[in-house]
C-alpha cells in the first residue's frame, strides 16, 4: 500500500497537540494528529485517582474554552481530561486516535519524513512531536527488585487501597510525592516522605493565588531556568481545595519526613543529613515569593489584604530536629515503596538528527536541528510555562506560525511576482523576508 500523503503530522494528542492543531487550522494548514490511546490519555491512565489539576480553573485551560466549574476551584484529573477531548471536538481537530507512531525517519533524497504506524505509513512534510515531557517514569536504581517489597512509580498509583497493608515510604517530595504521601496517611497507614531539594511556593498568598503570582511578576514568561532549577522539584498542589504545602503540618498530621534517600543494603534504606537544609531552602524559596510579591503590591499600589501570618512557620518538628538516617523496612513495617522520582522523555520513535549526546531535544523554541520537525510541551520549550496547560497553548501558536513560514518558501516558485501562497493564511515568500 502506498504511503498516505499528509503535510503535518502531529504525534500525541494530549494538550500539546490539540493545541498544535488549533493553530495548523486557523493558518489552514492540512494536518493530522496520531494518538495512540485516547484524547489526553495521561489525565485518564497515568495518574491518580484523586488527581486535581495544580492550578485554578480560571487558568490551566486555553484561551478559547473555560470549564464548567467554579473558576476558582482545582478540578479533578477526569475534567481535564474531559475539557480537551471537548476543545478538540470544538476545534473539530483531525484526531485520530488509537494509533501509535512507531518510527519516523528522514525520506531520502526528497523533503518529509516516512512516519510508519500501527495503521500503516504516511509521508509527511513537516512532523510536530507532542507526546509530552512526562513519558518514561524515572525510578533510580536503589532498592532492588524485592518479592516482599511492593516499588511502584507514581505514575502507577491510584490509590491507597490498591498497596498492602503495611507502613509506606514515599520518595520525593515535589507535587506528586507530597499528596500521595498525605492521602496515604490519611488512610490511616504510617507514612515515611523522603524529602530532597524542593521548592515550595505559596498556594495563596494576600488573596491572589499562586498562578497570577507567577502572572504577574513574569515567571512564567522566565526563558531560561535559573542556576539548577530544572532540577529542583516544585511543591504545590491543588489538593484539600488548594493549601500551601509546608512539611512541618505534614509532620504535625503524623508523616515521618526523612532526608533524600542515599542507599540501600541488608534490608536497610539510608537518607542523606540533609533534611533540615532541604526544608530550610524550601521555606527561603517560599519567603523570597512573598518577598517579591510584597514589593510587587507596593509598587503598584494594590489594595490587596496584608498576610503577616503567612511569615509564622510552627516549631520544627522531632523528625527534623532528629532525624531518622536509616531504616530498616521489615523493622518499620514498611510493605511498599512509592517513587515520586518524576520521568525522563521517550523519543525512541523519532529517528532524526536532533538529539545530543544525551539524547536530550536540540532545538530553539521548538524548532528542531532537524529542519521540518517540531517539538511541544517541553520543560523551558520557550519558557517556565511550555510544559503547562496555560504555556504550550502559545507555544503551540509560534510552532504553527513556523511551519506557515516554511510552508511559503516550499510554495515559492523562483519568480517572486506574483508570490505564490497556497492558502491566504499561509506566509508568503514577500512576507518572509519583509
Ligand atoms: C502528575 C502530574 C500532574 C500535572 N498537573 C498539571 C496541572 O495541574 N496543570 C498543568 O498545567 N500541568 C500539569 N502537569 C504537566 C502537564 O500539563 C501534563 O503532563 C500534560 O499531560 C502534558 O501534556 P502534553 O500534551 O505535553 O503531553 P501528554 O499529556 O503526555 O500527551 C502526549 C500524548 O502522546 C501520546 N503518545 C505518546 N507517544 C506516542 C506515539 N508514539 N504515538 C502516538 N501517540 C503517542 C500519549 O498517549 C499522550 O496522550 C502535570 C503533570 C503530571 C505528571
Amino acid at each position: 500500500m502506498p504511503d498516505q500523503e499528509i503535510e503535518v503530522l502531529v504525534v500525541g494528542a494530549g494538550q500539546a497537540g490539540v493545541a498544535a492543531s488549533e493553530h495548523l487550522s486557523a493558518r489552514g494548514i492540512p494536518h493530522l494528529v496520531l494518538e495512540r490511546g485516547r484524547i489526553a490519555e495521561r489525565w485518564r491512565s497515568e495518574r491518580w485517582d484523586s488527581l486535581v489539576a495544580n492550578g485554578p480553573a480560571w487558568h490551566d485551560r486555553f484561551p478559547g474554552l473555560e470549564f464548567d466549574a467554579d473558576p476558582d476551584a482545582f478540578v479533578p484529573k477526569d475534567q481535564v481530561a474531559d475539557y480537551f477531548a471537548a476543545y478538540a471536538e470544538k476545534i473539530a481537530a483531525p484526531i485520530r486516535c488509537g494509533v501509535e507512531v512507531t518510527s519516523v525517519t528522514k525520506n531520502e533524497g526528497k523533503p518529509g519524513f516516512r512516519v510508519v504506524t500501527s495503521e500503516g505509513a504516511f509521508d509527511a512534510r513537516y512532523v510536530v512531536a507532542a507526546t509530552g515531557a512526562f513519558q518514561k517514569p524515572v525510578i533510580p536504581p536503589i532498592i532492588p527488585a524485592n518479592p516482599v517489597l511492593t516499588q511502584l512509580h507514581s505514575s502507577g498509583y491510584r490509590n491507597p487501597e490498591q498497596l498492602p497493608a503495611g507502613a509506606v515510604l514515599v520518595v520525593g517530595a515535589g507535587s506528586s510525592g507530597v499528596q500521595i504521601a498525605a492521602e496515604l496517611q490519611r488512610s490511616g497507614r504510617q507514612v515515611y516522605l523522603s524529602v530532597g531539594p524542593h521548592d515550595r511556593p505559596p498556594r495563596r498568598y494576600r488573596g491572589r493565588d499562586n498562578v497570577w503570582w507567577l502572572g504577574v511578576l513574569g515567571k512564567w514568561d522566565l526563558a531560561t531556568p535559573g542556576a539548577g532549577a530544572e532540577h529542583v522539584t516544585i511543591a504545590v498542589s491543588g489538593a484539600d481545595g488548594g493549601r500551601t504545602i509546608d512539611f512541618r503540618e505534614l509532620a504535625e498530621e503524623g508523616i515521618t519526613l526523612v532526608g533524600r534517600t542515599a542507599g540501600f543494603a541488608d534490608g536497610v534504606v539510608r537518607f542523606n543529613p540533609d533534611l533540615a537544609a532541604n526544608i530550610a531552602a524550601g521555606d527561603a524559596n517560599y519567603l523570597s515569593v512573598l518577598d517579591e510579591a510584597d514589593a510587587y503590591i507596593a509598587r503598584n499600589g494594590l489594595d490587596l489584604p496584608e498576610e503577616p501570618e503567612a511569615r509564622v512557620f510552627g516549631p520544627a518538628p522531632e523528625s527534623v530536629t532528629n532525624p531518622i538516617l536509616e531504616l530498616d523496612l521489615a523493622a518499620a513495617g514498611v510493605t511498599s515503596i512509592v517513587w515520586a522520582t518524576g520521568f525522563a522523555t521517550d523519543f525512541s520513535w523519532l529517528k532524526v538528527d536532533t538529539f545530543d549526546e544525551l539524547g536530550r531535544p536540540r532545538h530553539q523554541r521548538g524548532v528542531a536541528a532537524e529542519p521540518g520537525v517540531y517539538f511541544l510541551g517541553l520543560p523551558w520549550l520557550s519558557r517556565r510555562g511550555s510544559s503547562f496547560i496555560w504555556g504550550v497553548w502559545h507555544d503551540a501558536r509560534y510552532v504553527a506560525d513556523q511551519i506557515a513560514i516554511q510552508r511559503g518558501y516550499f510554495a515559492y516558485d523562483g519568480d517572486a511576482s506574483p508570490v505564490v501562497s497556497s492558502t491566504p493564511q499561509t506566509l508568503s515568500v514577500g512576507a518572509v523576508e519583509s
